[in-house]
């Protein structure tokens, strides 16, 4: 909750920046409600289809807000979404979706539509380059939003940009990935992203013990 509430907090700095204004006092509000966003997914979505908060929503086609089981055990989340992704709306469709949904399938042996997937932003940034922090922290009270309505038991973060985003941790992913980190209310597993995989396909053995980590803390009481 502190951390949607912090989320929330550097969004309106960086819209503030955006407006052009350099310097803002912190008020500082305990007993502040966490959030002023739906607690309902359908109602959230509808939030980010006509969000144009920052300068990302100049050229989407569409915004991909996330899909999957509202009651899942089991979250990934990516970087944002890629072209194809901009074109039907739909998170992880393209070649990286494909092999995504054969490690959810084959490694984890559960059906994709069981579990959530998101990302850090809804909109596709032009020529797949990494969110700006800006973007990512103007988007992430969206994401952190989803992570506490469908309440995962586990999370993974694909790749350095989620993990760096979920975290706050600047590490390599090549240095943490694995590592179960406890958030409190879920566990969070870094992995490689699979577009990584898909450029490293030697990369696909750590990966999937990763997964079958990721089984072993889903069996976990
Ligand atoms: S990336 Fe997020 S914050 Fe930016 S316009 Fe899209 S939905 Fe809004």
């Amino acid at each position: 909750m502190n951390r949607l509430y912090n989320a929330l907090q550097l969004k309106r700095l960086y819209q503030l920046k955006q407006l052009g204004i350099r310097y803002v006092p912190l008020v500082e509000k305990r007993n502040a409600p966490a959030t002023t966003l739906p607690n309902d997914l359908e109602a959230l979505e509808r939030i980010v289809a006509e969000c144009r908060l920052c300068a990302l929503c100049k050229t989407r086609t569409k915004t991909v807000f996330g899909e999957g089981d509202p009651n899942a055990s089991l979250m990934f989340v990516g970087e944002g979404p890629g072209a194809q992704e901009d074109m039907t709306g739909r998170p992880f469709v393209g070649r990286a979706g494909e092999l995504l949904t054969k490690m959810i399938e084959n490694a984890i042996e559960i059906p994709r539509s069981s579990v959530y997937i998101a990302n850090i932003v809804k909109c596709r940034p032009p020529n797949n380059r990494v969110p700006t922090p800006e973007e990512a922290y103007t988007c992430l009270p969206f994401l952190m939003k989803q992570i506490e309505i469908v309440s995962p038991k586990v999370v993974v973060a694909l790749g350095a940009t989620a993990y760096h985003y979920l975290t706050g941790d600047k590490s390599g992913i090549t240095k943490v990935r694995g590592e179960v980190v406890d958030m409190g209310a879920y566990k969070l597993i870094p992995t490689y992203h699979p577009s990584y995989l898909l450029r490293n396909p030697s990369a696909k053995k750590e990966v999937y013990q990763d997964l079958l980590k990721i089984k072993r803390l889903l069996c976990e009481n």
